[in-house]
């Protein structure tokens, strides 16, 4: 069995490795040929934990195993990471264990990748100005993902806590672009992509906000009541997602749905735009909205991706069972 620990990963999958391997797996999943099981989150009543698997298996790429972690608030107080996850990948062939692989970096990566794949495939080709909504933990991936897929020239962002915007002027310019902090209404009407990424349970941009032509990427909302956007906003938009049962469960459509002002059926699984079997954008005034929930088949991909990496570097380690 091979182990890949956290500390190797960031020397050994990129941004662009980490988008290769999440745009082939939505492109699986659309196709039938990978399939989510459902997935399991407790509050274990220890540790105030939330504790949960995410698993799947790519028949073709015959990639099968889990996530599993969690969220332990009390982790910063020992110099750790709240947030913990560690993948595990299975032999399809045997059920044998095949490799061990630190999933902290990894899940932001592959979170970042799948808003970069929304907005290769959905964005407009002259978007300029990125708008972020969101300056925690995962915006300064979801940043540096998304300046890869478009020209742009400008960031501008907002935060509920301003205090935390100083990440994303810094992470600008590390990008070599200005950064302008600004409220939510001037925010929707320059920015021509909008990630929002944070763990909010109530909507902070508005259907009013959005100018046409806006490609949205609603990240953060991953679990049951969360919510980033006003549900107005996904009746006014066509509307993707990674995984259309994720999305009107635990995604930002669940409002939406909820409250009857759209139905499953007009959410379009973002791999089937991958694979030309559904259409992307069709129009420059259209506003369309990816609801990344964030699914187990994408931490398979990268993991299996960076198992693939340690060994042609050397660095996996290998154990008996
Ligand atoms: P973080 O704790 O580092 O940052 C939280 C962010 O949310 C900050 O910007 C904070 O100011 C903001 N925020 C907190 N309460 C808010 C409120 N009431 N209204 C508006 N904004 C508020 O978290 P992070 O690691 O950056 O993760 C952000 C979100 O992304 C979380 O909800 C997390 O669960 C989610 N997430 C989703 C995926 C996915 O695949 N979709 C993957 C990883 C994380």
């Amino acid at each position: 069995m091979i182990i890949v620990p956290e500390r190797e990963i960031a020397g050994l999958i990129s941004a662009e490795d980490s988008f290769e391997a999440v745009e082939a797996v939505f492109g699986a999943m659309a196709r039938g040929d990978a399939y989510n099981f459902p997935v399991i989150r407790e509050a274990i009543g220890h540790a105030d934990a939330l504790y949960g698997f995410k698993s799947g298996f790519d028949r073709a790429g015959l990639v099968l195993g889990l996530k599993s972690g969690g969220y332990w608030p009390g982790n910063a107080d020992k110099g750790l990471t709240n947030h913990q996850s560690t993948v595990v990948l299975f032999d399809a062939d045997t059920g044998q264990p095949h490799a061990l692989v630190g999933g902290n970096l990894l899940t932001a990566l592959r979170t970042a990748a799948a808003s970069a794949v929304s907005i290769r495939h959905l964005a407009r080709a002259d978007a300029r100005v990125l708008g972020m909504i969101g300056a925690g933990h995962q915006s300064a991936f979801q940043m540096r993902a998304a300046v890869r897929q478009r020209d742009f020239d400008k960031v501008v962002g907002w935060n509920l806590h301003p205090e935390m915007l100083p990440r994303l002027a810094e992470t600008a310019e590390e990008l070599g672009l200005p950064f302008e902090a600004v409220s939510l209404e001037e925010l929707g009407a320059q920015a021509d992509v909008i990630v929002t990424i944070t763990s909010s349970f109530a909507p902070s941009l508005l259907a009013a906000h959005v100018r046409p032509g806006t490609h949205i990427a609603c990240m953060g909302t991953d679990t049951k009541g969360k919510q980033e956007v006003e549900a107005a906003l996904l009746a006014r938009a066509r509307v993707f997602a990674d995984e259309i049962a994720q999305s009107v469960s635990i995604g930002e459509a669940q409002h939406a749905v909820a409250e009857g002002l759209i139905a499953e059926s007009d959410i379009t699984e973002i791999g089937k735009v991958i694979i030309g079997a559904a259409p992307g954008r069709q129009s420059a005034e259209e506003i369309t909205l990816f609801d990344g929930t964030g699914v187990g088949l994408q931490d398979l991909a990268v993991a299996a991706r960076a198992v693939e990496l340690a060994q042609a570097r050397g660095v996996a380690q290998q154990v008996e069972m």
